[in-house]
């Protein structure tokens, strides 16, 4: 018979170890280890493991260069490697030697998919990039870009796209075509207008039919065509390289580290060609800006600039915001890393707190295809995560994070820090709680998983287990950014999206939400839910 456990004190054993007496057959004592104090919860099944502790996802990155004489292969490599943030599921570039495309992509990160002898392949004057994350169609090499398909009048395109369309039905129906992949049937639509005229009145003449988000780059064989949406939702800029070749990016950081000088931004509703003779530009459409506020949050590098400021700026004065808006008695501001770390500095400037690192990020742990076993999600966030125990033991902790999408990340968070020694967990958040899901390129899960959507903040405080919990408020939000507030797009936080979407008020009626009942909170599930339901059926937003 086996005894109770027993914890060994004695001198030379680990502290923590216990071992089972087994008096009959003690050739097979069995020997474990507790779990220590502050064990983190297993994460539930259907936790996306390798997106844990990474916040919403951008679609793509974009990039293009038409700069004869250059090693525009390679160049659009390291452009692309500037943009790997935003999308690590595929990559792709197509090169042009003036007379035919010539396509390379795969899955993977960029550094996965090229190699020297696939670069050196790839000979031309001008080329595009593009970095993929699936939000809609799968995510398989068919879908990976740049797309390439024939033209009528002969020759090719190619295309590579960042952010979402919302009208595919209409699209579709137009190409007669069943409903797809929306870079598929804008490839589709300006292929067949482009059998008909030159690709730059093809361009201006299908641009206008497509509604949504859309940062495009295109190339045919001897010129580069970048247009973006009259929204502007997502960025995309212009740089000039030493030599006089131009190059255009989603983001200013892919400009630099090919040597361009950001020339400008495309503007809303503008399309610009280069060739040989240049750059032109042309407007298809009338601008109505409504440029993402989650890319000041989160998405963007801090390094990108966008409207005459850098986003780590801006970041930095959402943290001074914070601190005004959220005092609190505390010892050490930390953030949790990239995309909370300006905020930090400025949130313990403002509140004349020191501001230390007491989070590594394990840069390396990338996406993984891995299928996450019971020991992976045992380890949750410390995938991502490293504490830094002498920052943070015994001290009351301001943590600066960007955003809170399900809860899952922040409630491990505050459970590694607290069992690393943290004697309070002050969460302070750069983005408004957001309540609605984005249509216009990012990956922030269904209105259903959203916490924000459905808790109060002090029900996503207790569900998280921090001390106390701050979201910047959207004014002082926006007014860290160079841009007003009719000039943003602030769907996700405030529901007020700037482009009607089809089927998101049917969408309002299938909200299911489980959290309330996952943080113990005091109100009965079921009243919430039938309470929901209700609100759905009159309309009305769930608040
Ligand atoms: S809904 Fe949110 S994430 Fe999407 S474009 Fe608007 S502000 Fe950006």
């Amino acid at each position: 018979m086996t005894g109770p456990a027993v914890r060994v004190g004695a001198p030379g054993t680990l502290p923590g170890v216990v071992s089972r007496p087994t008096a009959r057959r003690p050739e097979a004592a069995v020997t474990r280890v507790d779990p220590p104090p502050h064990a983190l919860e297993p994460l539930p099944a259907d936790v996306d493991l390798a997106g844990l502790g990474e916040g919403p996802k951008e679609e793509c990155g974009v990039f293009g260069i038409f700069a004869p004489g250059e090693d525009v292969a390679t160049l659009s490599f390291y452009g692309l490697y500037a943009l790997q943030h935003r999308g690590q599921e595929s990559a792709g570039i197509a090169v042009s030697d003036g007379r035919r495309i010539v396509v390379h992509k795969d899955m993977g990160l960029v550094n996965q998919v090229f190699q020297e002898t696939s670069l050196a392949a790839l000979e031309g004057d001008l080329a595009i990039g593009h970095t993929r994350y699936s939000t809609t169609g799968a995510s398989s090499w068919a879908n990976a870009q740049p797309q390439y398909l024939e033209v009528g009048g002969g020759g090719g395109l190619a295309l590579g796209h960042n952010g979402n369309l919302v009208n595919t039905a209409e699209l579709a129906r137009l190409l007669e075509v069943p409903p797809g992949n929306d870079s598929e049937l804008m490839a589709a639509l300006l292929a067949r207008e482009a059998g008909q005229s030159s690709m730059e009145d093809a361009i201006v003449r299908v641009a206008p039919q497509l509604k949504g988000a859309f940062s495009v780059m295109v190339m045919d064989e001897r010129r580069l065509y970048a247009f973006r949406d009259p929204g502007g939702f997502r960025p995309l800029a212009v740089g000039r390289l030493p030599n006089g070749g131009w190059v255009v990016a989603s983001e200013t950081a892919a400009l630099d580290i090919v040597g361009a000088i950001t020339v400008r931004d495309v503007a809303p509703g503008e399309l610009v060609v280069v060739d040989e003779d240049g750059l032109t530009s042309r407007h298809f459409a009338d601008p109505t800006p409504s440029h993402c506020l989650f890319e000041w949050v989160y998405l963007a590098r801090p390094d990108h600039r966008q409207d005459g400021a850098s986003v780590y700026s801006v970041r930095r004065e959402t943290g001074r915001v914070l601190a005004r808006e959220a005092p609190v008695e505390a010892d050490t501001v930390i953030p949790v890393p990239d995309s909370g770390t300006a905020a930090a500095a400025g949130y313990a400037q403002e509140a004349g707190l020191p501001y230390a690192e007491g989070l590594v990020k394990n840069r390396y742990v990338g996406r993984t295809f891995i299928e996450p076993s019971d020991t992976l999600r045992q380890l949750g966030i410390r995938l991502k995560l490293s504490p830094v125990r002498e920052v943070i033991e015994g001290q009351r902790l301001v943590v600066v994070d960007d955003s809170i999408v399900r809860g899952n990340t922040s409630r491990q968070l505050v459970a590694m820090l607290r069992a690393a020694g943290a004697a309070e967990v002050h969460l302070r958040i750069t983005s408004p709680p957001i309540k609605n899901p984005c249509y216009f390129g990012i990956d922030m899960a269904t209105r259903a998983e959203l916490i924000g959507a459905d808790l109060s903040v002090e029900e996503i405080c207790e569900f998280v287990g921090a001390d106390t919990l701050h979201y910047v408020t959207l004014d002082g939000l926006i007014g860290a950014t160079p841009q007003t507030r009719d000039r943003l797009c602030r769907a996700c936080f405030d529901g007020e999206y700037p482009i009607a979407v089809p089927g998101e008020h049917e969408q309002l009626a299938q909200i299911k939400f489980d959290f309330t009942a996952a943080a113990g909170s005091s109100r009965d599930p079921d009243e919430v839910e039938a309470e929901r339901v209700a609100n759905a059926r009159e309309g009305r937003t769930v608040e």
